[in-house]
């Protein structure tokens, strides 16, 4: 009898004593679980099944097989196998990988994986709404008392059903006024079509002819794949070229039936770039973030496990999806901070997309016009390949870039843009061309103080100032999301009137730039402005069709935009990023600084990007002056090499929340009375964090640093083990830190 599914015991053993397995839970707990293989069931490993756990079921994967360890009675059997394909042996390897780096449950991770529970179960349909009679005699009768965005739904619906999601996508209102529309009996549930299978992406369809530059480096990567595992920096200006090459690599792979997987910062910004794969490969890509449906989302999930998913674009989470067939990986911007994830499980997905590929054995391909030192050590040190692209493409020059020293040419009171900044504006403005100004600041002001008192207005749960938004008319916390209004008087000393905005953020800069240039067409742009990807979409379309002579924003504007006529950028703060002072700022300010500059003058105008700072002789805005990138990173990577930091040394930061500040204090003195010492660890702390209150929670910190060879993990999971953590308090682990606050 042919077994289409191999069970760990062979058929035949399987029926005889029952077969333990264990399972692995998307759920925070120590590890896997025993069940048994009730009779007539085949299992292996990766196989997705249903369990129970308690009173409940849950899905979860089998993991392997199980010790013999657990007492008998306590081991219940497994109730179902589902129907999906079971998870690959590489996504299985990687999901315990990265558990144990990051010192993590290897649960947690498997639920990043398994993001879509439902996606498991293949019967069910989907569920929408769609308009009956009642809802059509209400859209008919002029008296029914309809709001605008109900009208609005059950229009949409008479077109076509849709999920809430996609109704109230499509309504722009919330799903809340779809399935209020479905309580009083205007909508109702409907069984939706099976969506139409998905187009694959065509490779055949003829790129651009590549420059000799660009042939050679695709040539080279067409070269890598089927391979096995290698790791490619494809480093290039922006502009030069490195996004048709990586199509080249795209294309080859789809050629030889693989799939493959694209990393973006920001997926939800991106539109010009899933245009540009439309119109490279036919068809637009499956995509994978946070902004998508549920809907979406599951049927991603699926077509990704069932192979119908070609190629999935996405954010770092696309990271798990289960490819069975991937076989190249791309990280573009793979400089970007956003792909570290910073709460859950804290993980970096351009390093644990590296072991995806080396358990896949695979190529990754890291795409950056900055690279980061990381990136950097490695190629240098011959671990990673480096192909280069040296120039842009065509007759697009890159940008002159002055500083304006601030100390020499301040702006006027209550001004933030220097004069030399607003005569280029003038005559850009004059020229018919477009400006872009740069502000890393969401909100009107950071900071709001009493004249009288000298009162700062803070946010009540966190060590953080209160950000006016005029646009919102709100203050705002930016680390919890506390929103209030602007008190009437001061909390402190009862003044009427006496608040002065402090410094400015990009709605105070539009101000300045309305009041300069009032026939000027400006728009601000940050992640707050904009209530979606579709906002952002349509800012960058108008700003493309010339419908915008100022665009005003935060880092949400650097990234990747192409707009011929941008002849001007003006960064009005750069010193902003060097502040902090953790051990990436001057790289990071580097990378942004630079990626800005590189949105002006990208067709046959040359571009002007003018950069304001007080500190014109620091290394990063020399290097950016000089356009010496590489100098730079290699005083950055001498200076961390002299120091012992990254990647030349280990970090790990423990960062400790309490209830109160005792609460907090207790902890860390617990952990500083086990502080390990160890030959080549040095432990720092415990310190007050900078935020010392975040969402209400009191905070502390250690920084572990370590020799490059010590295993950071072993020294951290030893010392967890030995303190006895306070049930008011909370750890978390961070290996590789890049947020320090
Ligand atoms: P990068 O990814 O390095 O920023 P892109 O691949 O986006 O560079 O290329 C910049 C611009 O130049 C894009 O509009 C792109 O379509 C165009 N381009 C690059 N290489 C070619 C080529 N060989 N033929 C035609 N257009 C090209
Ligand atoms: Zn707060």
């Amino acid at each position: 009898m042919p077994a289409t599914h191999t069970s760990f015991e062979g058929d035949s053993a399987a029926a005889a004593s029952a077969a333990r397995v264990r399972v692995l839970l998307p759920l925070p707990l120590a590890g896997a679980y025993d069940y048994t293989v009730p009779q007539g069931m085949n299992v292996a490993a990766g196989d997705f099944v249903s369990v129970p756990l308690g009173a409940r079921r849950v899905a979860g994967v089998v993991w392997g097989q199980a010790t013999d360890e657990v007492d008998a009675k306590k081991v219940k059997p497994i109730a179902a196998r589902l129907a999906a394909p079971p998870m690959s042996e590489e996504l299985r390897q990687l999901i315990d990988w990265v558990a144990n780096y990051t010192l993590s449950p290897p649960g947690a991770v498997l639920r990043m994986a398994m993001s879509v529970p439902d996606a498991l179960d293949a019967s069910r349909s989907l569920v929408g709404y769609g308009i009956g009679l009642p809802g059509r005699e209400a859209l008919a009768d002029a008296a029914a008392k309809l709001s605008a965005p109900r009208r609005r739904v059950l229009v949409e619906a008479s077109q076509a059903p849709g999920t809430a999601a996609d109704l109230a996508r499509r309504a722009a209102c919330s799903d809340g006024v779809v399935k209020g529309l479905a309580r009083v009996g205007l909508l109702e549930p409907v069984e939706l079509p099976r969506r139409a299978p998905l187009e694959p992406p065509d490779w055949r369809l003829p790129g651009p002819a590549l420059s000799s530059a660009q042939g050679i480096a695709a040539t080279e990567l067409i070269a890598k794949l089927g391979q096995g595992f290698s790791t490619t920096f494809l480093d290039g200006v922006t502009g030069s070229g490195k996004t048709e090459v990586y199509f080249a690599a795209i294309a080859k792979a789809l050629e030889q039936g693989k799939q493959v997987l694209v990393l973006l910062p920001e997926i939800a910004l991106s539109a010009q770039w899933l245009q540009r794969f439309a119109r490279r490969f036919g068809v637009a890509p499956a995509q994978w973030h946070s902004d998508l449906g549920h809907a979406e989302r599951r049927e991603t999930w699926r077509a990704v496990a069932s192979g119908e998913a070609r190629l999935v674009v996405g954010a770092r989470s696309a990271l798990f999806l289960p490819f069975h067939e991937l076989g190249l990986i791309v990280i573009d911007e793979e400089h970007d901070q956003s792909f570290k994830q910073e709460d859950g499980v804290i993980y970096h997905a351009r390093d644990m997309s590296v072991v995806r590929a080396s358990l896949a054995k695979i190529p990754i391909v890291l795409v950056s016009a900055t690279p980061s030192v990381e990136t950097q050590v490695n190629v240098d040190e011959g671990r990673y390949g480096r192909l280069h692209l040296p120039a842009r493409h065509g007759s697009a020059r890159l940008p002159e870039i002055r500083l304006l020293d601030l100390r020499r040419t301040p702006p006027e009171r209550r001004s933030f843009l220097a004069p030399p900044l607003l005569e280029a504006m003038r005559v850009t403005l004059e020229a018919g061309e477009q400006t872009m100004l740069f502000l890393n600041r969401r909100g009107y002001a950071p900071l709001t103080l009493c004249r009288q008192c000298g009162f700062r207005l803070n946010c009540p749960n966190c060590t953080a100032w209160l950000v006016e938004h005029r646009f919102h008319h709100r203050l705002q916390c930016h680390h919890c999301g506390h929103a209030e209004s602007m008190p009437p008087l001061c909390p402190n000393c009862g003044a009427a009137g006496s608040f002065a905005a402090c410094g400015p953020g990009v709605e105070r800069v539009a101000e300045e730039v309305a009041q300069k240039f009032p026939q000027a067409r400006a728009v601000v742009m940050a992640s707050d402005t904009l209530p979606g990807p579709h906002a952002a979409a349509e800012i960058l379309e108008r700003v493309e069709r010339h419908e915008i002579d100022v665009l005003i924003g935060t880092q949400v504007v650097a990234k990747g935009h192409h707009f011929p006529l941008l002849t001007l950028v003006g960064v009005v703060d750069a010193d902003l990023g060097l502040e902090g002072g953790d051990l990436r700022a001057a790289e990071r300010s580097f990378q942004l600084l630079h990626q800005v500059a590189g949105r002006a003058g990208r067709a046959e105008q040359p571009g002007l990007v003018l950069v304001q700072t007080f500190h014109p002789e620091n290394p990063v805005m020399r290097a950016l002056v000089a356009d010496d990138r590489d100098r730079f990173l290699r005083l950055e990577a001498d200076e961390r090499e002299r120091h012992g930091n990254p990647p030349f040394g280990r970090l790990a930061a423990l960062i400790i929340s309490g209830d109160s500040e005792a609460a907090a204090e207790d902890a860390a003195r617990a952990f500083a009375r086990s502080t390990p010492h160890l030959p080549g660890v040095e432990v720092f702390g415990p310190a007050p964090a900078p935020l010392q209150i975040l969402r209400g929670r009191h905070r502390k910190r250690f920084l572990v640093k370590a020799r490059r060879g010590v295993r950071i993990q072993h020294v951290m999971r030893d010392w967890l083990t030995r303190v006895k953590l306070p049930s008011n308090a909370r750890v978390q682990v961070d290996i590789d830190p890049y947020s320090f606050l």
